[in-house]
């Protein structure tokens, strides 16, 4: 476990399947000092409440797209602003959100009100072979956001989540021809995004065929800019 000395504030880019909410799981083992939310995760428990916005959001998911901008940033920044995350002290890390050069100007104009800006963001930059194998074999558990891999993370008991025994189910949009359509979208959106925080001179990139290799060069950025 490592402290951290200065505010973090984390944004995870990566294509679907690249590691995200893995790298998010080991981050938080390593620095306790930092929360994190999945703009994923989030939209999949209104999904499974089958409130208004879940239902919504699923037929897009389900299609491979993304959800209307003005959605997905009410349903962040009241996050944000619920979890009292506005604050130049807080330290935290967004997997998922924002997606597009849109959200993220949004995003930094709600985040400069409150003096709480971006300070980090990270690509993770997989090979594409590496993420369409990972996706076969990807279960999760909803509640939780945990995520498991039948090949190189498997759950103890097969089916179950590690922590609660709660089933674990295949994710409706990890099949072949959604994921494809996933990826495009990330290939379209990720170029004027990256050009954003790139601009702000805060975008990093990781490279790795597994997270045993992603994470030590992940930890190591967020050592050397905040300890
Ligand atoms: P993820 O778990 O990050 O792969 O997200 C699953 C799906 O939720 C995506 O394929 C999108 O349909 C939707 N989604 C998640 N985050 C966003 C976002 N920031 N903007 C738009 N749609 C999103």
């Amino acid at each position: 476990m490592s402290q951290l000395i200065k505010p973090a504030r984390l944004l995870l880019l990566g294509a679907p399947g690249s590691g995200k909410g893995t790298q998010t799981t080991r981050l938080l083992k390593q620095f306790p000092a930092i929360s994190s939310v999945s703009s994923g995760d989030l939209l999949r428990k209104e999904i499974s409440s089958k409130t208004q916005l879940g239902l919504l959001a699923s037929g897009y998911i389900q299609e491979g797209k993304l959800i209307p901008d003005e959605l997905i940033i009410n349903l962040l920044t009241s996050y944000l602003s619920n979890n009292k995350w506005l604050t130049p002290k807080s330290t935290w890390l967004l997997d998922g959100f924002p997606r597009t050069q849109n959200q993220a100007k949004v995003l930094d104009s709600t985040l400069d009100k409150f003096n709480s800006k971006l300070n980090l963001v990270v690509e993770l930059n997989v090979p594409e072979e590496v993420i369409l194998e990972r996706i076969e074999n990807r279960f999760v558990h909803v509640p939780s956001g945990r995520v498991y891999n039948l090949q190189y993370n498997p759950p103890k008991i097969l089916g179950k989540d590690d922590i609660t025994g709660e089933p674990l189910t295949k994710r409706p949009d990890d099949n072949i021809e959604v994921f494809a359509k996933r990826l495009q979208e990330y290939k379209v959106t990720m170029g004027p995004l990256k050009d954003y925080y790139e601009n702000q001179g805060i975008l990093k990139v990781v490279s790795g065929e597994t997270s045993d290799i992603i994470f030590p060069k992940l930890k190591e950025l967020i050592v050397n800019k905040f300890d």
